[in-house]
């Protein structure tokens, strides 16, 4: 993972870094092998119909990166046979 170059940002990604391996260690000790979990960024874009300025602008020029966004966030998922994970939504 790249960190960017703002240093309040690395700082949140390294604590978000320590404490997710601390709870990943922690049901590891309890006996349940972890190293099969993969983590994969979503985003859910907003509909089709929207007429929002970001949305307009990913109609204008085809690139539909650039619809407005509703949320975001992390999923969890177990990998398979270094497969590419499960489709989003
Ligand atoms: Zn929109």
């Amino acid at each position: 993972m790249l960190f960017g170059r703002d240093p309040r940002k690395k700082a949140v990604l390294e604590l978000a870094m320590k404490q997710v391996e601390r709870v990943l260690r922690e049901m590891q000790d309890s006996g349940k092998d972890l190293g099969q979990l993969k983590f994969k960024k979503y985003q859910k874009t907003h509909y089709t119909t929207c007429r929002c300025a970001q949305c307009l602008e990913a109609q204008r020029t085809k690139n539909p990166h650039k619809r407005g966004l509703l949320e975001d966030g992390y999923k969890v998922y177990v990998g398979v046979g270094g497969a590419e994970g499960p489709d989003e939504e």
